[in-house]
């Protein structure tokens, strides 16, 4: 592993920008595209906000832990709620399928992160919560600026 970095942060909204910049400013010693970087913060914003909003229900009382990092140009982001978890991953992974329709969610979360990132892994963590595990292969387009 060639650097790390963890954050935890109170699941709050106003952490959620905290959340993408801290991903953000990590990676850039890869120098990455502005739309790589782009895609990267909007991944972790969406996996931030589906643990304060469903991990946590909004309650502001939890903790939401991010862990990145760099292994060759490969960036892996993990990000992990104490939450209620999820009763059914792969329905959940579904486009449009939402547990909350009626605020503003579209059910759209777990499809931008999978089309945004590499590889998405979402997993139930022993004994509460979800854990979102996402990677990016930055080593290319670095050029193309
Ligand atoms: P959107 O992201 O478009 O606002 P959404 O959050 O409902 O809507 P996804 O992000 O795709 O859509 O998540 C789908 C569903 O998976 C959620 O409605 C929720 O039921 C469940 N879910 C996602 N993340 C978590 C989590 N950390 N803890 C508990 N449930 C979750
Ligand atoms: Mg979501």
């Amino acid at each position: 592993m060639d650097n790390y970095m963890t954050l935890k942060i109170k699941a709050a909204s106003q952490n959620e920008a905290l959340a993408r910049s801290a991903v953000a400013a990590f990676c850039v010693s890869l120098n990455p595209t502005v739309d790589v970087l782009s895609d990267i913060k909007t991944a972790v914003s969406e996996a931030v906000t589906n643990s304060i909003v469903h991990g946590y229900n909004g309650q502001d009382d939890g903790t939401v832990e991010i862990v990145a990092f760099l292994e060759g140009t490969t960036l892996h982001i993990d990000v992990k709620d104490e939450g209620i978890g999820i009763e059914d991953i792969e329905r959940a992974k579904k486009p449009f399928f939402t547990t909350k329709p009626d605020e503003e969610r579209s059910g759209m979360g777990f499809t931008v992160m999978e089309s945004f990132m590499d590889e998405l892994i979402v997993e139930n963590n022993v004994p509460h919560g979800v854990v979102v595990k996402m990677k990016k292969n930055l080593g290319a387009d670095t050029t193309e600026r």
